[in-house]
């Protein structure tokens, strides 16, 4: 297949490199000058675009995803598919798509689950929003980006469905650690915490999978001296489209709310910038009886 990939950065480079390998005729475009092993470079998204049958976005924001939409969706071909693999608030990728299908494209967004390991890998889950007929076209190149593509609905479900498994999940981290830090306190032995609540009702991805005490439990960001892994940074991004999408649509996501505050203290005025958002273990374990 003939394909553009526009935004070749932590997640879209090693990406567009696997579908290189699998045989498909790959042309990138990023602002910052990057030059990837069998990718050929474009000097603008609209000469990226020209011909391609899919064209796949990973891009930072929403803003930036409209903007990169507008120069890209007049120069592309009439029912070519639209793959939109950036983390944007929904409203946007709605929009973003309501446009590319008047122009007769395949519009998806499909937003990632697995972060740089997985992108590298080969091994993302895909959440995805839009009709079947573009899902189906795109299929086969979530099998070579991913291990899972999971059909959402509508456009803006794949959106939708990101947010709020990030909003559970970054509640779960801040009540694992939470959990972590009072039993600290209360002289239970960090082991012996995990031994019970991975077995038990406090079960979670966030203690089983991705424990946040070093030492414990399978290997993670946490034995890595909190070296992301998935950044705080990434984790308050998340929370606050969810915030974002909760207000537009008047959702009732009060915990939603407290985690993304938590986060925004802990990256914009803690040390949080840049470590795995499990790092929130150390913080709490830092916090006296007078602090928030
Ligand atoms: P990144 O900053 O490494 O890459 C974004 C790239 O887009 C950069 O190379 C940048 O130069 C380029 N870019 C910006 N504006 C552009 C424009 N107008 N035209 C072309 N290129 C442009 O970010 P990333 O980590 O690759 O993340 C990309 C997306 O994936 C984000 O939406 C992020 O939320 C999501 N995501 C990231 C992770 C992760 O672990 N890094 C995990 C899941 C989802």
């Amino acid at each position: 297949m003939k394909i553009a990939f526009i935004g070749l950065g932590n997640m879209g480079g090693p990406m567009a490199q696997n579908l290189a390998r699998a045989g498909h005729e790959v042309t990138g475009f990023d602002t910052a000058t990057v030059s990837l092993q069998g990718i050929t470079t474009a000097t603008s998204a609209t000469e990226a675009v020209a011909g391609a049958e899919v064209v796949i976005t990973m891009l930072p924001n929403g803003d930036i995803l409209r903007r990169v939409a507008d120069e890209a969706i007049p120069a592309m071909a009439a029912g070519a598919v639209f793959l939109d693999c950036s983390t944007v608030d929904v409203d946007s990728a709605r929009a973003v798509a309501e446009k590319a299908s008047a122009a007769g494209l395949l519009p998806l967004d499909a937003p990632v689950s697995g972060g740089v390991g997985g992108a590298q890998g080969g091994t993302l889950t895909f959440m995805v929003g839009g009709d079947e007929q573009g899902f189906e076209k795109a299929k086969p190149l979530f099998d070579i980006m991913g291990q899972k593509a999971v059909h959402c609905g509508a456009s803006g479900n794949g959106q939708a469905a990101k947010i709020c498994n990030n909003m559970i999940l970054g509640i779960t981290m801040i009540g694992t650690c939470e959990a972590f830090a009072l039993a600290d306190k209360l002289g239970l032995d960090r082991q012996a915490m995990f031994d019970v609540v991975s077995t038990s009702s406090g079960s979670s991805w966030s203690m089983n999978t991705y424990c946040p005490a070093p030492g414990v439990g399978p290997k993670s960001p946490a034995d890595n001296d909190y070296k992301p892994g998935f950044a705080a940074d990434l984790m308050l991004k998340d929370l606050r489209l969810a915030q974002d999408a909760a207000s537009s649509a008047d959702a009732d996501t009060p915990l939603g709310a407290a985690a993304m505050a938590l986060y925004a203290t802990f990256v914009e005025g803690e040390d949080g910038a840049g470590r795995d958002f499990s790092a929130m273990l150390p913080r709490f374990e830092k916090r006296g009886h007078d602090k928030g």
